[in-house]
């Protein structure tokens, strides 16, 4: 990795160097970043891209940071956030809706809604944003990515643009192709259908009332820590272990949903790591299951 300045070798783009990342993900965890880049535009993420990948400095890409835990250590290189890249069109006729990266899944699924446009509404109330949805191929109520994604375009490594169908990103439970290739997705097309706005309206805020019912909103948390193992639910395998209020330092268990880890106020990588690795052991001693992280950690 080359010692670089980025702010000397880019005046005028949006850097920062050193900096917290616990002050941008929605645990409120995570250490330094040696240099966090915001983009305003396509064309400054790909001259930064190709830049980091010439000078073999360590890229990663973040949308809302909602589904991660970051270690305490922070993350070396460069961060980039998509956070301002956020422009949405729609085609009427064609019935699409073409989101930037950057955009957050909530807005997306309310432009649908004022386009009378369906096939969103389970993503009303998942805080992350379309490149994070995209990679994690993101899904509630019966709702999921791949089943409303036309196609998405990513920025490879080395800066060139290229055009991922719907089949092509091989979509799986919470897994798509671009978690193995290092590519930056950019944008994503979804696929609707005309339904009566009233109609859509009643169903997101059918799910996000079901979501305020059960999901501890009110603290910090990374969403659902584990996947689903086949045959069960996370939550209630961990619940019936008797972990709920589990807590190491301020990362606890969460007493209204136990597939959420929440940061108690002053929560570390670490404690979020040790409770992770609590719960597995526990229900694997229990009932002999392994339980997979759905939340990615960084270190
Ligand atoms: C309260 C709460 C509720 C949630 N409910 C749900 C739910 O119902 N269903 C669900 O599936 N998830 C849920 N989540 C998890 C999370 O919101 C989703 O996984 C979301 O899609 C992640 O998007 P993000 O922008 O926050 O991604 P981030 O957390 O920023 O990143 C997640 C991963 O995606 C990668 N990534 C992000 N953007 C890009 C990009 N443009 N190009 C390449 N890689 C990228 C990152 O490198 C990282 O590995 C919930 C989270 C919370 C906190």
């Amino acid at each position: 990795m080359q010692e670089t300045n980025f702010i000397q070798a880019f005046p005028g783009y949006e850097f920062k160097q050193n900096q917290a990342l616990s002050a941008y993900t929605n645990t409120r965890v995570g250490g330094p970043a040696d240099w966090i880049f915001w983009p305003k535009n396509n064309d400054e993420l790909r001259e930064v891209v190709a830049y980091a990948h010439q000078a073999d400095i360590p890229v990663t890409v973040l949308g809302n940071a909602s589904n991660l835990i970051i270690s305490d250590q922070g993350l070396t290189g460069l961060v980039i956030f998509l956070t301002e890249l956020t422009e949405l069109t729609v085609d009427t006729d064609a019935k699409t809706v073409t989101a930037a990266a950057g955009a957050a899944i909530i807005d997306v699924t309310q432009f649908a809604y004022e386009h009378g446009l369906s096939g969103l509404e389970w993503a009303a109330g998942i805080p992350g944003s379309v490149g994070g949805a995209v990679y994690m191929n993101a899904g509630a109520y019966g709702g999921q990515v791949d089943h409303c994604l036309v196609g998405a375009d990513v920025l490879t490594p080395d800066g060139e643009l290229k055009h991922y169908s719907n089949a092509e990103l091989d979509f799986g439970y919470r897994h798509s192709a671009v978690q193995a290739t290092g590519e930056v997705i950019i944008s994503a097309t979804f696929a609707l259908e005309n339904d009566d706005p009233a109609q859509i309206n009643a169903r997101m805020e059918d799910f996000n009332e079901r979501r305020a019912s059960k999901q501890p909103l009110e603290y910090p948390s990374c969403g659902s820590v584990f996947k689903r193992p086949e045959g069960h639910f996370a939550g209630k395998l961990i619940m019936d272990s008797g972990l709920q209020g589990f807590q190491i330092g301020g990362a606890q268990v969460s007493t209204k949903h136990a597939g959420f880890i929440v940061n108690k106020g002053d929560a570390t990588g670490a404690d979020y790591v040790a409770v992770i690795h609590h719960v597995q052991d526990e229900v694997k001693a229990q009932y002999d299951i392994a339980l997979e992280p759905e939340v990615r950690i960084l270190d």
